[in-house]
């Protein structure tokens, strides 16, 4: 199988189905005894398999092999906004950059209705299918509210990318997915988020 990318917890695999021979994406995590691994991959997939949505990535199914999770997932012949940004000499136009926020907008919108937040948005969890059309991916830090709307206190994300109330682990609510689409849409014209050039640790 063809390697697609590296994420945080696992790697992503180009693949044909037997059946139909469609091209899918094959997200493969290792199950460990790690809690915080463990939660991420129950998150990832319950909060996958509830959606069905043209701006967020399909999901197809999970399967256990030996040590691993296999997540068979749409696959976005583009790769993600963030290879578009480096392909394009670290710029796209106005035109590029609304379309794509449209997407987004209209992922965030669904999952906001359905009482989910995101969490990591930015260029690199937004993917591009061979039409050209922005999905929304990579939910293994995405939290599902079952309760109240507006209660949260991990920290999880990526930092540049995170709203001062995530930062600062006071309550947030959707409105952190906003702010982080906004980092986005700056990443998308500049190349990067602001304060790309701190480490990590300062930005905190
Ligand atoms: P992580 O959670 O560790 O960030 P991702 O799910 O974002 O992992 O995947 C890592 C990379 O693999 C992405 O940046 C992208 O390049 C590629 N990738 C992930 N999912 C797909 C997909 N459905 N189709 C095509 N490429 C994908
Ligand atoms: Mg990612």
């Amino acid at each position: 199988m063809l390697l697609l990318g590296k994420g945080n917890y696992g790697k992503v695999f180009k693949a044909r189905t037997r059946r139909e021979g469609r091209c899918v994406a094959i997200k493969i995590l290792p199950i460990s005894n790690s809690d915080q691994e463990l939660d991420s991959i129950k998150k990832e997939v319950g909060i996958l398999m509830g959606c069905q949505c043209p701006y967020i990535v399909k999901f197809y199914g999970a399967y256990v092999k030996e040590t691993d999770l296999w997540l068979v997932l749409e696959y976005c012949n583009a790769g993600s906004v963030q290879d578009v940004i480096k392909i394009a000499e670290r710029r796209l136009n106005e035109l590029q950059i609304s379309a794509i926020c449209y997407a987004a907008l209209k992922g965030l919108e669904y999952l906001h209705d359905t009482r989910k937040i995101h969490r990591d948005i930015k260029a690199g969890n937004i993917l591009l299918d061979r039409h050209g059309n922005a999905k929304l991916a990579d939910f293994g830090v995405s939290a599902q509210l079952n309760e109240t709307y507006c209660k949260k206190q991990t920290t999880c994300g990526t930092p540049h990318w995170m709203s001062p109330e995530v930062l600062l682990k006071s309550e947030y609510n959707k409105k952190t997915d906003i702010w982080s689409l906004g980092i986005t849409a700056i990443e998308m014209a500049e190349g990067d988020p602001p304060y790309s050039e701190k480490p990590t640790v300062a930005v905190m």
